[in-house]
């Protein structure tokens, strides 16, 4: 999948071949362990539904079945823009600002692999849905 290499892009800011293979990397361990996460969160949830049949502690049992459903949501989010960044290395495009095309700094893809806008497009785009945080 690294048949592609942005060898043809003009500038030392885009990713090198093993900067792409270390984020290739991370997204992929992170994708392992949401699923693993998600098959356990999915047998927590049915062994709580054997084990407590009578409705003998409804309330807590009823509440952790909505903790594990919004945790997978949430997992579920993560999981969709882990491939969609998976996506984006096979196409070459990875590590570009969706909004300005600028390159993403290594050091920003390193902290959050599934980023897909620069840091000044990030804060801009920020902004734009609260505006009241432009108060500093
Ligand atoms: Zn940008």
């Amino acid at each position: 999948m690294f048949e592609k290499p942005l060898n043809s892009l003009p500038s030392d800011e885009y990713l090198s071949h093993d900067e792409l293979k270390d984020l290739y990397g991370i997204l992929k361990s992170q994708a392992d362990s949401i699923l693993d996460h998600s098959r356990s969160a999915v047998s927590t949830l049915t062994e709580t539904q054997i084990n407590d049949p009578d409705t003998l502690d409804l309330a807590v049992s009823e509440s952790n079945r909505d903790f594990t459903l919004r945790f997978a949501d949430r997992d579920r989010k993560l999981l969709q823009k882990i491939r969609h960044a998976l996506h984006r290395m096979e196409e070459g495009e990875y590590g570009v600002c969706e909004s300005c095309g600028e390159p993403i700094s290594y050091a920003r893809l390193k902290a959050r692999p599934v980023a897909t806008m620069c840091i000044d497009c990030k804060t801009e785009a920020e902004q734009v849905e609260h505006p009241r945080r432009r108060s500093f």
